[in-house]
């Protein structure tokens, strides 16, 4: 049989963070540029994103790491052992398989699976669901002499990373400040491995972050240290589920004017201590600003798991015990406050949202760009810091909280909120990221070739060359 399709076998960390922009680009690689492509999960239900898109899913089983780490272990260095247990069952799928992977795609903690290139004659690819300005800075840093990472992590000095911003050392990442430990140990044995594959893939477009991809492309700047072709294939998000509308937050939005609330959340996993909680409770109520708000107990507090009416009033308020006393009951009028989770996608695109208070991590950043809302960056953890800097001072479309030591005060909070949904200063930033919107929209635009589009043609090309030639020397050609 003669096979002219390439073939991309990809491979996916649990979590479904991690699943979900895998089975994005493979809907993409399979809709948009003719692959078949065979995506390998550790995930029962990741088959539902992929619903009849032609994308086939495969579940390895999940390996038993009880012995191999510690339960006190970062989650960085589970996974991590996760994906390298996983590589025999992979190994075995994919010698099972009927047509043969043309390219083997892994994402940021499955470079264990690079040694499976050779033995099934694959091109390889990293996919690294973050920014360009995250993958340069952790590439470059572990290449550092320790003098000077000592002048980054002990004295604090801004770290020069070549044609792009320098990172304070109040943004740097968490990992850095622990060179001793497992998890800096962990993450750098992943990132050094990247420039082995044969390209990296990047969910990011030029006008989001001009510099850092610029860096990454020049091989005097930090093409020096990445070595490979670096592909902007960005923005890569969850598709915004249309017929999601009988959600009781889609609901109350419907009823607010244009561009009125601010949505705030932290993400899928990120909480506030008690006293920061308050003081954003109380910010927000001085603000007078409209609000839908994902609220979760405080670090230290209980679950809750159901929605909080609006209507209360006296003893029959509903404000979970975390927040100020009757907090629900006299912003009824103008705000919602929702338990643990939200559509958070579909909320960002409503018309009804005019700003959006984030943690900055990258998915929840992309979607308030393609949501077209200007933010306030309050960055938890991570590469959050480094997200929130590109936010404010490289892009101008966020204010920053200046999350020190001290929990932000009230009166910050009402100032923050006030400026972007209320001020000039707002409606400036708004008007920036609805044009950073248009270059998203470009940048994924098929017809006009926009960049994400050009870059997986580039990357379907090779696959293609590759693909003759395998076929070739199978002829002898
Ligand atoms: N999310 C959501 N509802 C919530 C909180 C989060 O749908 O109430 C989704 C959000 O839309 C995003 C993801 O969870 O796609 C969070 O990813 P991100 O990279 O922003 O942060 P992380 O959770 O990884 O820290």
């Amino acid at each position: 049989m003669k096979i002219t399709k390439p073939h991309a076998a990809m491979f996916s960390s649990p979590g479904m963070d991690h699943v979900i922009p895998v089975i994005e680009l493979a809907k993409r690689l399979s809709i948009n540029h003719g692959f078949h492509v065979t995506v390998f999960v550790l995930e029962t239900g990741a088959s539902k994103f992929a619903n009849s898109t032609g994308v086939d899913i495969v579940n390895l089983p999940m390996p038993d790491i009880s012995g191999l780490v510690d339960p006190t272990d970062h989650v960085v260095t589970k996974i991590g052992v996760i994906m390298r247990e996983a590589v025999p069952a992979l190994r075995s799928k994919i010698a099972a398989l009927h047509q043969k992977p043309t390219a083997l795609i892994i994402d940021l903690f499955g470079t264990d699976a690079l040694s499976l290139a050779q033995e099934f004659n694959m091109l390889t690819y990293v996919l690294i669901a973050s920014n360009a300005r995250y993958l340069g800075v952790s590439i470059y840093y572990p290449t550092l002499d320790k003098d000077i990472k000592q002048e980054h992590t002990v004295q604090r000095k801004p770290l020069a990373v070549p044609g792009c911003e320098p990172v304070r050392f109040e943004d740097t990442m968490d990992a850095y400040l622990v060179p001793d430990e497992p998890l800096y140990r962990d993450f750098v044995r992943h990132c050094l491995a990247y420039p082995k594959a044969d390209g990296i893939l990047v969910n990011t477009w030029e006008e989001m972050e001009p510099k850092s991809l610029k860096s990454l492309q020049d091989p005097k700047l930090l093409g020096r240290v990445v070595r490979v072709p670096v592909y902007p294939i960005g923005p890569l998000c969850r598709p915004i589920d249309t017929s999601k509308t009988d959600h009781p937050v889609l609901d109350w939005l419907n009823k607010q004017p244009d561009e009125s609330v601010l949505y705030i959340s932290f993400g899928s996993g990120g909480s506030l201590t008690a006293k920061q909680l308050t003081e954003l409770a109380w910010g927000l109520e001085q603000s007078q600003q409209r609000f839908v708000w994902v609220v979760r107990p405080p670090v230290d507090g209980s679950s809750c798991s159901e929605y909080f009416s609006v209507n209360g009033g006296g003893a029959g308020d509903s404000t979970p015990e975390y927040l100020p006393e009757g907090f629900v009951t006299r912003t009824c009028d103008r705000g919602l406050v929702v338990p643990s989770w939200a559509p958070q996608a579909e909320v960002l695109a409503h018309r009804a949202i005019g700003g959006c208070l984030t943690h900055c991590g990258w998915s929840s950043t992309l979607e308030s760009v393609i949501g077209g809302v200007p933010m306030i960056a309050w960055p938890l953890f991570a590469e959050q810091n480094m997200n929130a800097a590109l936010l404010s001072d490289e892009l101008g479309i966020a204010v920053r909280a200046d999350n020190g030591k001290e929990a932000i005060s009230r009166s910050k909070i009402e100032a923050m909120v006030r400026k972007v949904m209320a001020e000039e200063e707002g409606e400036e930033m708004r008007k920036k990221v609805k044009k950073l919107r248009e270059t998203a929209e470009m940048s994924l635009n098929i017809d006009g070739g926009g960049s994400a589009h050009k870059s997986l043609c580039r990357v379907t090309e090779e696959c293609e060359r590759f693909l003759k030639r395998i076929g070739n020397l199978a002829r002898g050609a």
